[in-house]
């Protein structure tokens, strides 16, 4: 990591998001001419749903462009109460909800408002990058909980419980998972939630983003154990099910006193996110799930399309993923081998890179997500890019030697 002395320990200390990083250096390479598929970037290919567009027009029209409360408009917060209530069969209050600009925010806010330096935060890996970076910024201590293929990457009790210590302060994870794509079902976080009732100061971070791309069930959320509910903050938003990445939506549903500490945090940085953003996210929960549907039967239809691809490469491993729009695959057998120039591929990174380079498809080595023997590729591309983005990997794959 390089260093600049005049800029803080923070900031020295801090890693580029690698997701961001491997999207930045595909649209480089597609500026030059190259045709690059991007699979970096988890963003849904769709666009936003006409009813939430047009909620968005509306909402300028209707001059809805001065401060919003902190928290996010009376509207929104019911809103989102509303769907807490019918998906997902949770109570909450509005004033238990703190919308933010994107779940990413919501996420850096609990955990900026729950860790002291030192605490402990226990993360099972892999994890989405910006997980344990964020930690590194409210300097606590990630934990790591290693889970890999075989279990398919979903940690048992006895692990948590192995992992706990006196400074633990949170658990924090995502189920469907970024970048594994595993679910948890509800007796898995049932038995989480009984490792929790003997430890009553750990709080749970629970990042449910992804929970309407589920092929195998219904959704099921760790806060429904009404023994640890209020320990539990609900991490969601609007990018993946609306796909909605670039309007920057997300919220929490906490205990009222992580709420108010949340808005207190949010009223010193951000303030209210945009005001024209939360009209339109009114009418997406509003309006409901009808668009969410199609873009469901798209992903399953594209992970049947990319699993059958990726099974024909030689020297790739992966498993069936329940939920999101990602797969894992190992390629560690990669690992050792040389390029055309010579170079040798030492890690995921390098491989990442190399295909980059060779094969013109952006992926991201498994490394930032902390597990080096996998690269993520994210499937929410057309089924074309999909089967050409696959070919070009397998040719350039069978090119190391
Ligand atoms: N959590 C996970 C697991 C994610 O993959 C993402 C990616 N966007 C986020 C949170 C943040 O989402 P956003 O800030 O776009 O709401
Ligand atoms: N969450 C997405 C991803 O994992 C978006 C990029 C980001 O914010 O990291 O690719």
């Amino acid at each position: 990591m390089s260093t600049t002395p005049y800029l803080s320990d923070r900031i020295n200390n801090l890693s580029e998001s690698a997701t961001l990083k491997m999207t930045k250096l595909g649209r480089e390479l597609a500026a030059k001419g190259v045709n690059v598929i991007s699979l970096s970037v988890g963003e849904p290919d769709f666009n936003t749903p006409d009813n939430v567009k047009n909620a968005a027009k509306q909402a300028l029209d209707d001059n809805f462009t001065r401060y919003s409360p902190v928290p996010g408009y009376p509207e929104l917060r019911q809103a989102i109460v509303n769907k807490l209530k019918n998906e997902n069969g949770l109570d909450y209050d509005p004033s238990q909800i703190v919308v933010s600009t994107g779940a990413k925010q919501s996420l850096s806010n609990v955990i900026l408002t729950l860790i002291n330096p030192g605490d402990e935060v226990i993360i099972p890996t892999p994890y989405w990058v910006s997980y344990s970076e964020m930690v590194v910024l409210a300097e606590g201590k990630s934990v790591f909980i290693n889970t890999d293929i075989d279990s398919d990457f979903k940690i048992t009790p006895a692990q948590l419980e192995a992992a706990i210590t006196p400074k633990t302060k949170l658990f924090m994870f995502s189920s469907p998972c970024n970048p594994t794509g595993s679910v948890y079902s509800k007796a898995e976080l049932e038995a989480l939630a009984k490792v929790f009732e003997k430890y009553p100061n750990i709080f749970i971070l629970s990042d449910e983003i992804y929970e309407h791309i589920n092929f195998i069930d219904k959704h099921e959320s760790i806060a429904q154990f009404p023994s640890i509910k209020d320990r539990v903050i609900v991490v969601n938003g609007f990018s993946k099910a609306y796909a909605m990445t670039g309007w920057r939506l997300g919220y929490i549903a906490a205990s009222k006193e992580i709420a108010a500490a949340n808005d207190k945090l949010q009223g010193q940085t951000t303030s209210g996110t945009c005001s024209i953003a939360q009209r339109a996210g009114i009418a997406a929960y509003n309006d409901g799930l009808e668009s969410v549907k199609v873009m469901k039967e798209a992903f399953l239809r594209r992970r049947e399309l990319v699993y059958n691809l990726l099974n024909e490469i030689p020297g790739v491993k992966t498993n069936l993923p329940e939920g999101a729009f990602y797969f894992f695959p190992q390629i560690s057998s990669f690992f050792g081998k040389k390029d055309l120039n010579g170079n040798v591929i030492k890690g995921s990174a390098d491989l990442a890179l190399y295909l980059l380079n060779e094969g013109h498809i952006a992926t991201v080595g498994g490394d930032s997500f902390g597990n080096d023997n996998y690269i993520r590729l994210s499937y929410a591309a057309s089924d074309e890019s999909l089967i050409e983005a696959l070919r070009r990997m397998k040719e350039a794959l069978a090119k190391l030697v």
